[in-house]
């Protein structure tokens, strides 16, 4: 199938990277938002980001000009979403949002139109029961920041059927990007496997082990990973972090996910890394 005009659920971290890659690759995106300031910020970023591409020498100005040019922007879900082939849901990971979301989209995208979420870790099987077209709901899970990360995480629900799997898999390549399917669990492999090392990160600096310096650099340094676990935290959001350890906590049902204490008292503060410029690091 086709996949030519994509509507983005949601102008956060991630909606506004997703929109700004498949225009780039000369998709034409709308991109929706409950907020407007967020719309307007998501516009200002990709503006940013593309700047970044042209200095970079990875675009030219023309076509950063022409992928701005493919975005538009709007609040109203039926009307951004009736003409779309493919949707892409990146609202927050409340599992009770993303359903709703998923039923008014159930009734407001063509039949034929794919659904896929953005989730960490939410399960696509449940999301995909909550529609009369669970063949064609899949997850397509994008990385931070997603114009430069080259992994898609393509995750099948019990009933996503091939032919859903393999165009999800062929628009993932179109955008530039590697797929890797994987099956449905709490967390697939990504988060099943990063979250417990962030929140144990999180732990250490709890029981005083190290400042937060001290263990990005040991774990930079030592283990050769490109960014600490408190540095990759505050880029991917601690809200998201803590909502993603609750689902797995939830779904898995094993203590080893239980949130750590520090990072919910981070989040009660409003303390949420980059997004609001104060995590386990500052960045005025
Ligand atoms: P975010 O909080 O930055 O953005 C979410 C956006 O959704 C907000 O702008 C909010 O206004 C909007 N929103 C809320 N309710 C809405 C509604 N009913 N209709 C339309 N828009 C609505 O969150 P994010 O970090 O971009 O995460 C989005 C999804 O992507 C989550 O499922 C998350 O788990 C997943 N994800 C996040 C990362 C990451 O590093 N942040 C990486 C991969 C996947």
């Amino acid at each position: 199938m086709d996949i030519e005009r994509i509507a983005v659920i949601g102008g956060g971290t991630m909606g506004n990277g997703i929109a700004h890659v498949a225009a780039q690759h000369g998709k034409s995106v709308r991109l929706l938002d409950v907020s407007e300031d967020v719309l307007e910020m998501a516009v200002a970023t990709i503006g940013k980001n593309l700047e970044r591409q042209v200095k970079k020498g990875i675009i030219d100005a023309a076509q950063s000009e022409a992928t701005l040019a493919r975005i538009e922007t709007g609040s109203d879900l039926a009307a951004g979403t009736e003409d779309a082939d493919l949707v892409v849901e990146a609202v927050p990971e409340k599992p009770e949002l993303k359903y709703s979301i998923f039923q008014t989209l159930d009734r407001t995208a063509p039949p034929k139109a794919i659904l896929a979420s953005n989730t960490s870790s939410i399960s696509i099987t449940e999301i995909a029961a909550r529609t009369s077209r669970p063949d064609r709901v899949i997850g397509m899970h994008f990385m931070n920041p997603v114009p430069v990360m080259q992994l898609v995480e393509v995750i099948r629900g019990l009933a996503t059927s091939d032919e859903t799997t393999r165009s999800t898999v062929g628009l993932a390549q179109e955008l530039g990007k590697i797929a890797v399917e994987v099956n449905d669990f709490p967390g697939f492999v990504s988060n099943r496997v990063l979250m417990p090392m962030i929140n144990e990160a999180v732990t250490a600096l709890m029981e005083g082990v190290a400042q937060p310096e001290a263990i990005d650099t040991v774990m930079k340094l030592g283990m050769n990973h490109p960014m600490g676990p408190l540095a990759l935290a505050d880029l991917i959001g601690l809200d998201t972090c803590l909502n993603i350890l609750e689902v797995l906590h939830r779904e898995l049902g094993d203590d080893r996910y239980r949130p750590s204490p520090l990072l919910r008292k981070y989040v009660a503060a409003g303390w949420l890394g980059r997004k609001t410029k104060r995590g386990f690091h500052s960045y005025d």
